[in-house]
């Protein structure tokens, strides 16, 4: 696996040790290697443009190094599939600002990244266009659903990769293939050009080899956008400025909800090392306890199945989708989205169809909306007593393809990331060790738009236990 990070590669070139051309040809040589078992990238630009397109950059900061980006995020170079028939040969007219703000940077798009189905699962098997596999072990998933962004990372055929996060997409992929996954709080990076899924809770975030790469990309893509109406009224900030590792005074909970006895012991052992690794390095680890976290995963799946119904009418056949021919608009439409969407995207619109109908709307609906509102004041409260959270990032490590048929047992590896999701605060993966020999997450969230103290704990714990 190649070592270079995105930091790396950058003082690299600017101490011109390598050229802008020997990068790229290093990523596509990974590529060639590893990509027929991984098949971490839905599309992938040409090596001698993409070449053409990065010395174009060379002046800018970000010196024209490439990104690969997830099939979510709208990109005008690339189709943007969601890996859904549906939108097999959608091509956005206009570019997600989150990509427009990594090209003013200087960046370059590599490809766009699989993942399920318009980000609606946990390991990548959703995709209409195949699987992902975990580059660690070809037999498991990589995680999801921004599964391509990690393998791509994971496999050394992207020095990093932009995914999604709506209850765990980021963090939970990034736990299974061992490298970095930051959420940003919700609204501090625009979500203009993700395609919707569960607006509420849809954020952007990286996915890096190294906590400095997700400071470093998270400092280009963050900040106020006017396209975004839900976007946080905050400038830009330099988070590589000030990113020290520190634990030193930090109170760091650990919920007692996040450490269930089923985890098994290799896990429990490996959170008690992670507790001794805190206190060494001066932070003090404080158990509590979050009671609200059982009900985190009905709420979720009741807000955000609703969103995505609401949000997935759009897909009917009329304009920019697959059309299958039929008698009457009716019977386009339906047919249309009978084959274009998968099997886990009709179960989603059906419950949240369901959730939404008059006389349930308040019963389901109504009700999960004060719930959230529970958690996240959980979440507050629990901020008064310490600096930040963490916990494992997801209860296993990568399973194998298909193990987990059934859908709830596959809602259930997003238990420890749907909480602080349904409150919009800030978190991170980091790998915290193996168990079974496979790379085991670290999860830490901090107070909304803590950012900054979230990575540089994040880089303390990451050279610890690195
Ligand atoms: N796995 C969760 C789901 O299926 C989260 C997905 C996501 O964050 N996009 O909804």
């Amino acid at each position: 696996m190649t070592p270079l990070d995105l930091s790396e590669a950058l003082r690299a070139l600017e101490e011109k040790r390598l050229s802008l051309s020997a990068i790229v040809d290093e990523l596509f040589r990974v590529i060639s290697e590893r990509e027929p078992t991984v098949r971490a990238f839905l599309t992938l630009a040409d090596k001698e443009e993409l070449k053409a397109q990065a010395s174009a950059q060379k002046e800018k900061p970000l010196r024209g190094l490439p990104i690969a980006v997830k099939d979510n995020i709208c990109t005008v170079e690339f189709p943007t599939t969601c890996a859904s028939k549906l939108l097999e040969r959608y091509r956005s007219p206009f570019e997600a600002t989150a990509v427009a703000r990594l090209k003013a940077a200087g960046m370059v798009v590599q490809g766009k990244t699989n993942l399920d189905e318009f980000a609606m699962g946990s390991s990548t098997e959703n995709s209409a266009f195949g699987p992902t596999r975990n580059p660690w072990d070809p037999e498991r998933v990589p995680g999801g659903s921004s599964g391509g962004s990690a393998a791509a990372v994971a496999a050394g055929e992207a020095l990093a990769a932009l995914g999604s996060d709506t209850g765990g997409s980021v963090r939970q992929p990034a736990a299974l293939c061992g490298v970095v996954g930051l959420r940003p709080t919700y609204g501090l990076v625009s979500r203009y050009g993700l395609v919707a899924f569960a607006s509420s809770l849809d954020t952007i975030g990286p996915l890096t080899r190294s906590v400095r790469d997700a400071a470093l990309l998270l400092s280009v893509i963050a900040g106020h956008d006017p396209k975004d109406s839900t976007s946080l009224p905050v400038p830009p900030q330099d988070y590589t400025q000030g990113l020290r590792p520190s634990l030193a005074g930090l109170r760091l909970g650990l919920p007692v909800e996040y450490v269930p006895k089923e985890l098994g012991p290799e896990v429990l052992a490996l959170v008690e090392r992670w507790c001794a690794t805190i206190e060494e390095l001066g932070g003090q680890v404080v158990r509590l306890s979050l009671p609200l976290t059982e009900y985190a995963l009905p709420t979720y799946y009741l807000i955000a199945s609703a969103e995505a119904s609401a949000n997935l009418a759009r897909y009917d056949g009329v304009r920019y989708t697959l059309r299958v021919p039929a008698e009457g608009v009716g019977e386009m439409i339906a047919q249309s989205r009978a084959l274009g969407f998968g099997r886990e995207v009709k179960r989603r619109i059906a419950l949240g169809t369901f959730a939404l109908s008059a006389g349930y709307y308040d019963q389901y609906y109504g009700k999960a909306q004060r719930v959230r509102t529970l958690i996240a004041q959980e979440f507050a409260e629990a901020f008064q007593r310490v600096d930040l959270i963490f916990g494992p990032t997801s209860p296993t490590p990568a399973f194998r393809l298909g193990e987990k048929a059934d859908p709830l047992s596959m809602y259930l590896s997003d238990l420890f990331t749907i909480p602080s999701a349904l409150a919009g605060l800030p978190a991170i993966s980091i790998p915290g060790g193996r168990v079974d020999g496979l790379p085991f997450g670290l999860q830490l969230i901090g107070p909304r738009l803590s950012e900054a103290r979230l990575l540089s704990a994040a880089l303390a714990l990451e050279e610890a236990l690195r």
